[in-house]
């Protein structure tokens, strides 16, 4: 048992129906076995539990641990590629690097780097796209398992329009992907995620092949991508003449439902909106990869009033990098110049985008905020004394501005301590 003494910031009640940032600056965890057993002051832990460590995290700032909702295992080495637009990015950039997780002695060296990559921006838990390579996804479950990440991830799926070596067929996707749940599905903090890579690449038999891997393995997760590119919506409606909009591609093949994770939507139709809210899908949101392939403004605003939840991704490698408070702020700063008008975001919205909303997104119910009852999944900011961010949190005029201040300056070298279920994992 171990008193964690602390000044933390949470957001138990959403700031999106009108809850606010939840701070603290001198309390009590009291953690045993990784579960937080009580939230309390500190002498009142204390007299409770006088034989338990106390750890005295004060000169940090602790909050839970970060959840990213859409993020490429086989894109850790493809960051940081600009001025292209979505499919020419794909060609030039992604896909080249993708076909080399063929090579397992390359899977696994990509597969630690990505791991090290969550681990270091404080990310505890993750919806991880995927490798095309069933063999890619054995190595990177076993690293992933050792990890004690909470990581939900699954082979992709594509039999056109990508090069030859990331193409498969019915046949195989469903025998190597069957494989891939029955030995990883459930398995310590893993779970497995059905993973067409888009309706762009995937056509109706392929989908519905990935619609009777969910109909036969309950439980399982679903993700891929919707609305992302003007170019890649028009080139579905020509591949898919049978549906009526993008996200119907999924869902007449069985794929939309709560365990499922969108990413981007950044052009949806109302149509598409009101069966996300209805199905319960989530819409994974990644301002920094939507702002670097000028894909467009995320409509915040359109998926909030429709009832869709939306969590917080780094799309990792379109995005430029693993740092969810730059995801953030870059979300702070599109709905701020959204012509048609975005949400004034805060930052406890921020932090609730990159937390709560995640957990809650990925049923990760035991996660997501430092209450009790919950797993100890936390993340310590701790920047070095005397840089802009040490600076700004403590001449801070509230937590809520201390807050943003680490959204606007944070990086993964302010993060000092990451716990996952109660066990540290030294970034
Ligand atoms: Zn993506």
């Amino acid at each position: 048992m171990v008193i964690y003494r602390v000044r933390v910031f949470d957001t138990p009640d959403n700031p999106f129906t009108g809850g606010r940032l939840r701070s603290a600056s001198d309390i009590a965890l009291v953690v045993d076995d990784g579960l937080i057993t009580s939230r309390t002051d500190f002498d009142t832990a204390r007299s409770t539990h006088p034989d338990a460590e106390v750890v005295d995290l004060r000169d940090g700032v602790l909050i839970p641990g970060l959840v990213d909702t859409h993020v490429h295992l086989p894109q850790v080495r493809a960051i940081g590629h600009l001025g292209r637009p979505l499919l020419d990015w794909l060609d030039q950039c992604a896909l080249p690097e993708e076909a080399k997780l063929g090579e397992p002695a390359y899977a696994e060296a990509v597969a630690g780097e990505f791991l090290t990559g969550l681990i270091s921006a404080g990310t505890t838990s993750a919806m991880v796209f995927g490798s095309h390579f069933a063999t890619a996804m054995d190595i990177f479950f076993a690293a992933a398992e050792q990890s004690g990440l909470r990581i939900t991830s699954g082979l992709v799926t594509s039999d056109r329009n990508l090069p030859d070596a990331l193409l498969t067929d019915v046949e195989r996707s469903l025998e190597e992907s069957q494989g891939l749940i029955d030995r990883w599905h459930g398995k310590g903090r893993l779970r497995y995620a059905v993973t067409p890579r888009f309706s762009f690449s995937a056509g109706p038999e392929m989908l519905a092949a990935g619609g009777r891997l969910v109909a036969q393995n309950p439980g399982i997760w679903v993700t891929s991508h919707l609305n992302e590119n003007r170019d890649e919506i028009s080139g579905v409606a020509q591949i898919h003449p049978e549906a009526i909009d993008y996200l119907d591609t999924y869902d007449r093949a069985g794929l939309v439902g709560r365990r499922t994770v969108l990413a981007h939507n950044v052009h949806p139709q109302d149509r598409e909106l009101a069966r996300m809210a209805e199905a319960g899908a989530v819409a994974a949101h990644c301002p920094t990869s939507n702002s670097a392939l000028a894909s467009g403004f995320f409509p915040l605003r359109r998926h909030v009033e429709a009832g869709v939840r939306v969590a917080l991704g780094s799309d990792v490698g379109a995005g430029t990098g693993f740092n969810l408070f730059k995801e953030g702020v870059q979300s702070y700063f599109m709905q701020q110049l959204d012509p048609a008008g975005g949400v004034a975001l805060t930052s406890a919205h921020l932090l609730h985008l990159a937390t709560a909303a995640g957990a809650e997104a990925l049923e990760l119910d035991e996660v997501g905020v430092l209450s009790e009852g919950k797993r100890f999944d936390a993340v310590l900011i701790r920047p070095a004394e005397g840089q802009p961010l040490d600076v700004g949190i403590r001449h801070a005029a509230d937590d809520a501005d201390a807050l943003a201040t680490i959204f606007a300056m944070g990086t993964p070298a302010d993060i000092a301590e990451v716990w996952i279920d109660g066990c540290p994992t030294h970034p």
